[in-house]
């Protein structure tokens, strides 16, 4: 036998001490494990076709204009870096919603933003504040940033203005008000959106995530982009992962007084929204091909066909606004989820939501709602 190469000896004696590198917060921090690809799911599982209802995603797919220039990318362009800001995008967007292209940051993903804003206002020691039961990286991001999270329990399924307000200290700097609600689908109104900002006063952000904003379709559903002007400490997040149906591109964006965008300016990558996506974006809005209207009118047949199918097995399910409900079941979502992938139905669990026994289904095709009910009906049998 060779003697042992030094080389690797001396690799044993130079690891890095973990114990004392990384900060306690890092450290007792649980990453979020990804889903594995579906060719793998399908042989872990044995399944031959799997849906995937665990992501809220656009089950039509990007607006026809989009696909177009998603077909049409010059592939000599992939070498050459996109626009570092997103400039077309930000005219363009500015012009769409009558702001500033400069009162606009576009992110990798409205995921991307989250970390922007974070890092522009928070310290070791701050605080941010948000909902117990809601999209969770604001949470995640302000954990592995060493920033505190006050979380508070919703009520009647939805945020809990007076419970928020009470959480807030001369710590906290951030509050995040996900509207509709990822995952119980409730809303502020209006008028409880301005009182509740009314009440935060001028010291500190609102952030008002606004990923389902196209879905809501209620007369008393806010605009947060229209509240800026009033509400200069309002931040509001936009995605076209969802209904524009561009998640695989990873683009979103925040809006903000040109006052803060400018300081949260300063924490964005550049570069970090490649050229596709910009393209694609551009296209998503200005697609006039019905693309919104078509989306809402699937989500509403398969929200009814669900309701009533759900409501035949005596399923108690949550349902608001988004592409998306909740189901209670009697027993555990995490055994439910492995049922239900042998059937080719991905469902998201929400004992990570804290939401032990329910699961969330995002609404999809009828082909897929159907799967869905019948996978729930033989989980639920046995
Ligand atoms: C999906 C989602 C996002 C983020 O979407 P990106 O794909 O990162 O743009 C943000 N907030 C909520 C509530 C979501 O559901």
């Amino acid at each position: 036998m060779p003697a042992r190469p030094i080389s690797s000896y001396s690799n044993i004696m130079m690891q890095p001490n973990l114990d004392t590198l990384v900060p306690v917060y890092i450290r007792e921090f649980e990453p979020y494990i990804p889903s594995k690809p579906d060719a793998e799911l399908m042989k872990l599982y044995g399944c031959r076709r799997l849906y995937r209802l665990n992501n809220n995603e656009n089950p039509l797919g990007p607006p026809p204009g989009a696909q177009e220039v998603i077909r049409r990318f010059p592939p000599s362009q992939g070498a050459l870096y996109p626009s570092g800001d997103s400039y077309d995008l930000r005219v363009a967007l500015a012009s769409f919603h009558g702001l500033e292209p400069d009162q606009i940051l576009v992110g990798n993903g409205a995921n991307e933003v989250i970390a922007f804003v974070i890092k522009a206002f928070c310290e070791q020691g701050d605080n941010i504040v948000t909902a117990d039961k809601t999209f969770a990286v604001y949470e995640w991001v302000a954990v592995f940033s060493g920033i505190g999270v006050r979380l508070i329990p919703l009520t009647e399924e939805g945020f809990d203005d007076v419970g928020m307000l009470k959480a807030v200290d001369k710590k906290t700097k951030i509050l995040f008000v996900c509207n509709p609600n990822n995952p119980t689908g409730s809303y502020w109104s209006k008028g409880r959106l301005k009182a509740f900002l009314d009440a935060v006063g001028n010291e500190r952000i609102v952030v008002l995530d606004e990923a389902y904003f196209e879905f809501v379709e209620q007369e008393d559903y806010p605009n947060g982009l229209s509240l800026i002007g009033d509400y200069p400490n309002l931040v509001v997040f936009r995605t076209f992962s969802k209904m524009y149906g561009l998640a695989g591109l990873r683009i979103g964006y925040l809006v903000g007084d040109l006052s803060v965008v400018d300081v949260i300016r300063r924490t964005c990558v550049v570069y970090s929204v490649n050229r596709l996506a910009q393209n694609a974006a551009l296209a998503a809005l200005r697609d006039d091909t019905g693309h919104i209207r078509r989306t809402r009118a699937l989500i509403r047949e398969s929200r009814a066909f669900l309701n009533e199918e759900l409501g035949r097995l005596g399923q108690p399910i949550i349902s608001g606004e988004g592409n998306f409900l909740i189901v209670r079941l009697p027993g555990s979502d995490t055994l439910a989820y492995r049922k239900m992938m042998r059937e080719g139905i991905m469902i998201r669990p929400m004992t990570g939501f804290r939401y032990p026994n329910h699961i969330r289904v995002s609404l999809a095709q009828m082909e897929a709602m159907e799967a869905f009910v019948a996978a729930l009906k033989k989980t639920l049998g046995g």
